[in-house]
């Protein structure tokens, strides 16, 4: 079972580290427990600088569990960094364009884009349902205005101007002053 990590580093410092990365203090998941180191291992990642980088492993002492710690730039079982896939569902989802359009864009084959929105749109309804769990927690009563919108996604997704007024349009239109 992997744990997602804030991790303070940016992906190209963290690829240069190797095994000197640290992992943060974790609890297991499973019952509370603080983790102990417990090796790690390998993985490549594909983004700003593509390479291999090493995952820490935390192993829980009570229920003998092991956990990886996945810095919060990588998603589990994903080649790309979450920053690409984030800015090209954005660009596809969002922004209207077509997913040959997005690959062409960001270098990535078009069949990984693809597979990308498709995961993503079978997930959809769970993710607007947080979304909207979201907007109520923290933003409620506060009007959302379209300044709003786009000041939060632009703190989550590295996007050109342009591509940035296109996405928060579009995710003001179907999220924003929709009196939830
Ligand atoms: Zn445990």
């Amino acid at each position: 079972m992997s744990i997602v990590w804030p991790c303070a580093l940016d992906m190209p410092t963290y690829v240069q580290l190797g095994q000197r990365v640290e992992g943060g203090d974790h609890l297991c998941t499973g019952c509370g427990k603080q983790l102990a180191p417990w090796g790690g291992y390998w993985r490549w990642v594909r983004g700003r600088s593509t390479g291999r980088l090493w995952i820490r492993r935390g192993r829980c002492s009570r229920c003998r569990r092991s956990h990886a710690l996945l810095p919060d730039f990588l998603l589990e079982r994903r080649l790309d960094e979450v920053e690409v896939i984030g800015h090209a569902l954005a660009l596809g989802i969002a922004g209207g364009f077509g997913m040959r359009s997005v690959a062409d864009r960001l270098g990535i084959p078009m069949t990984t884009a693809r597979e990308w929105r498709r995961r993503f749109q079978l997930r959809a309804p769970a993710l607007a349902a947080a979304l909207v769990e979201w907007r109520c927690s923290w933003i409620r009563p506060l009007y959302c205005s379209p300044l709003m919108v786009k000041q939060l996604l632009s703190k989550r997704l590295a996007l050109p101007g342009s591509e940035l007024e296109l996405a928060s349009a579009s995710v003001y239109q179907h999220c924003g002053d929709s009196g939830v």
